[in-house]
């Protein structure tokens, strides 16, 4: 999951020092996005990625729609459960509450 420059950046270079993790490199005379190090500023103090809120370019910094549905989808999972302060039987845990609400359903639906 990455944020990626595009052909309409002006090079104004603005996004290079506000990335809280050092993702965007100069490259040729372009800042380019290491795709490697960008986290969407996930668990940063910002709430809005950095490089897209600060340019001055409407779509000089874009969001990088290409990569796989799967992997979007772990990165946000393992996103999810590096903030889980008690990691101890997760799953045993979530299958107990999955199991309860879904026989509270057939309950209901069986009324
Ligand atoms: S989204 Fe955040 S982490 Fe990714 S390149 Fe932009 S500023 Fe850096
Ligand atoms: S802030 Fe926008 S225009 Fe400036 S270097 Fe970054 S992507 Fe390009």
């Amino acid at each position: 999951m990455a944020y990626k420059i595009t052909k309409n950046c002006i090079s104004c270079d603005l996004c290079k020092n506000v990335c809280p993790t050092n993702a965007i490199k100069i490259v040729d005379d372009h800042p380019w996005i290491d795709p490697e190090l960008c986290k969407n500023c996930v668990d940063s103090i910002y709430s809005v990625p950095q490089c897209k809120a600060g340019c001055p370019t409407y779509d000089g910094c874009v969001k990088d729609t290409s990569e796989d549905y799967w992997e979007k989808w772990f990165d946000t999972y393992k996103s999810l459960v590096s903030r889980l302060t008690d990691k101890t039987n997760y799953w045993e845990n979530w299958f107990n509450i999955y199991s309860q609400k879904y026989s509270q359903q057939l309950q209901q639906n069986s009324r």
